[in-house]
Parts: C-alpha cells; sequence; structure tokens
C-alpha cells in the first residue's frame, strides 16, 4: 500500500487498551484518506443521535497518502467526532508535525474512544504507544502543557497536540491547539477531547512513506517549489491570509459590529499593511516546508501588550475578534488572539460569540448585572474579559460557552446570531456574496468558507458575486474539488500553484494507483454524499440549509440574500448533487451511482 502507514490505531480510553488494524484496500480506493476516512468511519462506528459528549462519541485523527512525503503543502491533519456545538458532522484541519509523524510511526488513522477515568495524555513513539497520567497539566493553558511534554518527553521532535481550560470545561467550542501556533478550530473537538479527560497526544514516528515514483514526487515537489514564487501566490506569500481582509472590505463584504455593516471605517488599524508595518517578524512556513510561507509571526513590541507573539493573527481571527467585535486596534487582537489559543477557544465562534454578546448589551438584553461589567462594542478590554469567563464557564460565560445559537435561545435574542446550523459563520458578508451564502447554507459542518471558497472568485471578481444563477454549479464543482484537497490532505490555498492536474500527478505518483481527475473529483463528490448521509440521519433536512436572519433580512448596501434567491440557488445545487428537491436527501440513483448502495 503504497503512500500510506497501512495501519490504523484504535485507543480505547474506558479500558485503556489499544488495538492495530490493517487499512482496507477498499477504503483507500474509495476514499482516498483524509475526510473520506474521518467520515466514513464517523458514519460507521458512532450510532446516531448520541450525545457528542458522552463515550459514545469518537474522535477521529486521520492523514492522507500526500502527508509525510516530500510534498511540501501535505503539512496537515484532519479531526472528526460528531460535533457539541452543531450536533451534525464536526470536522477541522490543522497544520503540524501531529500528521507527518502518525504516520511515520505507522499510522494513517488514529480513532479515540471511550472516556478515561482521570486526566492523560497518550504518548505514540513509534510502536511504543502509552496512556499516561496527565493529572499534573489538567488545568494547564495549552501552551504551559505543550512546553510541559517537550521537556519531559526527551524528544525534540514530536507533534504535539492539546486543549487548554475551554476542552477541559467542555466550552462548546473548544479548539485542539497543534504544535502552539496551529489550530483544528472548527466545531468545538475540544470539547469532545475533554469529555473524554485526554489532555494531550504527543507523537513522534522514524519510519519512512514509500511512494510508488519517488523521482515523480520529487518533481511535484520542486514544481510547486518554483511555483511559489510566481505572481499567482504573490498576494497570499506577501500578506498571509491577513491579505484579504483589505479586498474584503472594498467589497462592503467585511461583516463588522455583528453583521451590521460590511464595511469597516478604521480598517487600515488592522489590516495587513499596519501589520506589516508594526508588528511583523518573519514568515512562517507550515513544517518549516511549505515554501509559501504565508503564516505571520507578529510580535507586539510596545504600549499595554507588549510582548505578546502569536503565528497570526489570520483573516477569520481578525474579523471575528476585530470589525466584528468593533474593535480598531490589531495588538488588542493578537492579544484576545493568543488569549483564544493559550484557552484553547476557536477564535472565529469566541470572536463572534462576543459580538453577538456585545449587541445583546447594547440592546439591553443583557445588562451589567448579568455580565458584570459594560460590554460595549470596541472595548477590547471587554472582549477578553469575556473570553476568560467563557473559558472557565464562570458567570455569563457559562451561557455563552454554548455557542450564540444556544445561548440566543435561551435569550430570545435568535435573530442577533448569526449561524448556520450553530456554527457561526466566517468573515465574508454573504449578503454581498451570493455563492457564499449558498456555501454557508449547504456545507456539511454549518457555516464553513472552506469547503467551496466560493468567496475567493466572488471577491476577486472573476465572476458576479451578486449574480445567483450558475451559484450551485459554482458551489458544487468547487466542493468537491476542495473536498478532493482534503482526502489527500494539501493545503487549500495552495490552489493557484496545485491544480488538479498536479494533483492527479502527486497522487498517482505517491500512491501507484492511477486515477485520473475525472475519477479523483468522484472520490470527492462520494465524499461529500457521506458527509450529507451523516448529516441526514441526524436530521438534516433542506429546511436546515439556510442562513442566519441577518443574512436574509438585514441589509448591508441595501442587499440581503434572500429566502427565494437562496431557494433558487439551491435547488439548482441540489439538481447538479442529485439530491432531492424536498428533502435535501442524497437520491438512491446518486448513491447507486457512487457506489455507497
Ligand atoms: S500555504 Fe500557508 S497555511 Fe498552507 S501549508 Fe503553506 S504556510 Fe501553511
Amino acid at each position: 500500500m503504497l503512500g500510506y502507514a497501512g495501519k490504523i490505531l484504535r485507543v480505547d480510553l474506558s479500558s485503556g487498551s489499544f488495538k492495530i488494524e490493517p487499512l482496507s484496500d477498499q477504503m483507500v480506493k474509495s476514499y482516498i484518506g483524509g475526510n473520506g476516512f474521518g467520515v466514513r468511519i464517523l458514519y460507521d462506528e458512532v450510532p446516531p443521535k448520541i450525545d457528542p459528549l458522552s463515550v459514545e462519541n469518537k474522535l477521529i485523527f486521520v492523514t492522507g497518502p500526500l502527508c509525510g512525503t516530500p510534498v511540501p503543502i501535505a503539512v496537515k491533519f484532519g479531526v472528526f467526532a460528531k460535533s457539541p456545538l452543531t450536533g451534525i458532522l464536526g470536522e477541522s484541519y490543522s497544520s503540524g508535525f501531529f500528521s507527518e509523524y502518525l504516520k511515520k510511526a505507522g499510522y494513517d488513522v488514529l480513532i479515540i474512544e471511550g472516556k478515561s477515568e482521570k486526566p492523560v495524555f497518550l504518548k505514540i513513539f513509534d510502536d511504543d504507544i502509552k496512556l499516561c497520567d496527565a493529572s499534573s497539566i489538567w488545568g494547564a493553558t495549552c501552551w504551559d502543557a505543550e512546553d510541559i511534554l517537550r521537556s519531559d518527553l526527551g524528544e525534540k521532535r514530536l507533534g504535539i497536540l492539546s486543549i487548554g481550560p475551554a476542552g477541559e470545561n467542555l466550552v462548546k467550542f473548544a479548539c485542539i491547539t497543534s504544535d502552539r501556533y496551529r489550530q483544528a478550530g472548527r466545531c468545538g473537538l475540544g470539547a469532545v477531547m475533554g469529555a473524554k479527560k485526554l489532555k494531550a497526544i504527543a507523537v513522534h514516528g522514524s519510519s519512512r512513506i514509500e511512494v510508488a515514483n519517488p523521482d515523480g514526487v520529487l518533481e511535484v515537489a520542486k514544481g510547486i517549489v518554483e511555483k511559489s514564487k510566481s505572481a499567482r501566490i504573490e498576494h497570499h506569500r506577501v500578506y498571509g491570509t491577513l491579505g484579504t481582509l483589505e479586498i474584503a472590505n472594498a467589497q462592503e463584504a467585511l461583516p463588522t459590529r455583528n453583521w451590521t455593516y460590511g464595511f469597516f471605517e478604521k480598517a487600515e488599524n488592522v489590516d495587513a499593511e499596519y501589520m506589516l508595518r508594526n508588528t511583523f517578524v518573519r514568515d512562517v512556513g507550515c513544517l518549516n516546508r511549505c515554501p509559501i510561507k504565508c503564516g505571520k509571526y507578529n510580535v507586539v513590541k510596545d504600549g499595554p501588550f507588549k510582548g505578546t507573539a502569536i503565528v497570526g493573527p489570520e483573516y477569520q481571527s481578525t474579523y471575528a475578534l476585530g470589525p466584528n467585535c468593533f474593535i480598531d486596534d490589531l495588538k488588542a487582537v493578537i492579544k484576545a488572539n493568543e488569549l483564544c489559543d493559550k484557552l484553547g477557544i476557536d477564535t472565529i465562534t469566541g470572536g463572534c460569540t462576543v459580538a453577538f454578546a456585545m449587541e445583546c448589551f447594547e440592546r439591553g438584553i443583557l445588562s451589567e448585572e448579568d455580565l458584570g461589567f459594560k460590554l460595549r462594542f470596541g472595548d477590547s478590554e471587554a472582549l477578553m474579559r469575556l473570553l476568560e469567563l467563557i473559558a472557565y464557564r464562570k458567570g455569563i460565560g457559562n451561557l455563552l460557552a454554548e455557542g450564540s445559537k444556544r445561548a440566543s435561545e435561551k435569550l430570545g435574542a435568535e435573530a442577533l446570531a448569526v449561524h448556520v446550523k450553530g456554527l457561526e459563520c466566517p468573515g465574508y458578508d454573504a449578503r454581498v456574496l451570493k455563492g457564499t451564502a449558498l456555501q454557508y447554507a449547504v456545507s456539511s459542518r454549518g457555516a464553513c468558507h472552506l469547503r467551496a471558497r466560493a468567496q475567493v472568485p466572488e471577491l476577486t471578481g472573476a465572476i458576479d458575486r451578486l449574480e445567483i444563477e450558475g451559484k450551485g454549479k459554482l458551489v458544487k464543482e468547487r466542493e468537491d474539488l476542495f473536498t478532493l484537497f482534503d482526502s489527500l490532505i494539501v493545503c487549500k490555498f495552495a490552489l493557484p500553484i496545485f491544480e488538479l492536474s498536479d494533483i492527479t500527478k502527486a497522487y498517482n505518483y505517491v500512491t501507484g494507483i492511477a486515477l485520473n481527475e475525472k475519477e479523483l473529483l468522484m472520490v470527492g463528490e462520494r465524499i461529500m454524499n457521506m458527509e450529507r448521509l451523516f448529516n441526514v440521519r441526524e436530521g438534516v433536512t433542506r429546511e436546515h440549509d439556510t442562513l442566519p436572519k441577518k443574512i436574509l433580512s438585514h441589509p448591508n448596501q441595501g442587499l440581503v440574500t434572500s429566502k427565494e434567491e437562496l431557494n433558487i440557488m439551491l435547488d439548482e445545487y441540489y439538481r447538479l448533487r442529485g439530491w432531492d428537491l424536498e428533502t435535501g436527501k442524497p437520491t438512491v440513483e446518486k448513491l447507486r451511482e457512487l457506489n455507497l448502495l
């Protein structure tokens, strides 16, 4: 099985035992890896309608066939579980050495099941697999826990995943931190880890991943390094993801003040130019290997947050902790981002939930008495105070730790919570980007900007952002393509220099399995349908493929994405997907075509 380690490691926290199972040929051919493995295992092994924080949920960590090979953008891993935030498919990706070392230790997939009685961490050093007592690091921040493990374990070459206080306290949007500066942020999978009393996973592996055509793989790797210098990816390389802020703001597509506006007047205080002038220190490539190096290491050099240092902030974190909370101070955003990373909070849901609470305060739905302090838009001190309360579930933080959907239902403020299926919306204003609106409505994990990346052609003007015709096709085709990226697993930001033809070559050279472009896209489509089947089993129907009230009826530039517009786009999308127009379920014919029946 070239390109794969060929094994699954299954760890049962209840009994403290583990098993090694073979990865089947059929799994490899039908699902490739990454999200394909994640959703198939989740569907087969996790019973429907379980409580995501119960012992029955499983946490599935996946790699892909390109991980651990010289392909320099295959630096990510995926995590899957039923999400405690949304109650549907939970999936999240992050960079880190975990992926490469897990594979080099001999495993393509790690399945965590059961629940430990006391805090533990999992050590995987090749075939030395142990559950170790973690009581001394339980309660520590992600960064402190990682530092302690790195110094205690006597091995420098480690991939470490950890949760912080938010995960331990079952905050529904707790993230999993990877090698300090990267996070599997979305869907609250850190809370699943916390419910299992698993504080961290430390992995080291030393074997080689054999590939079918080593020269071919090196040629692909060299091509990526060469093309990473080209103009096609220059903007991303120079400005990182934060470069998007200026572009989104220029199109009035930067959600501001809890989605009250799509334009932030003080954007120049939080944009990439400001970062480069004031806090930027150096470029960072994932695993010190990716030549695009879109990570930006920033240090605050003066003022109250002096000394704060992170890789970031990324665009999404800046939107959520900055303009959406009406905060115009990038140094404060960096500090809030660092706080989220240490406490183990997803910056998007964390920032958006605080923005929601700020609007509740401004409208008198939450009072100073409820909060213990004033929570005005633009108040960065209040933002950070509230993030701490959330992580420790103290005071009002206990309610907000449930995410904006549940909190809004308790407060009778549903119209102010900006989410789809319980997942808070990323920072692209779906009132003025119609394909983006559709992708939020249909994405498998709730409002997601990564599955179709429909915002890219819309923001760059490659297509008409206000046109609704053709957006079903756009989202469907891009979902299949990026699902393929997530099965391999390669970084989606590399698309301008790693197109379908390159992917096909890389896959064939690594695995020796001769699939052409069409066949690979069909695997993407199969995985998309598996994700839908998982969600349908949890009760998702067409009715749930909708948008928050702020997008449907609160105008930006006089525009909304209306229910009528959404319905037209949904019809086109479902037709192309082969899903029933009324229920949104995959049809029998489609499932047969994809060998899922
Ligand atoms: S493009 Fe950026 S996020 Fe992607 S692998 Fe390279 S450095 Fe990491």
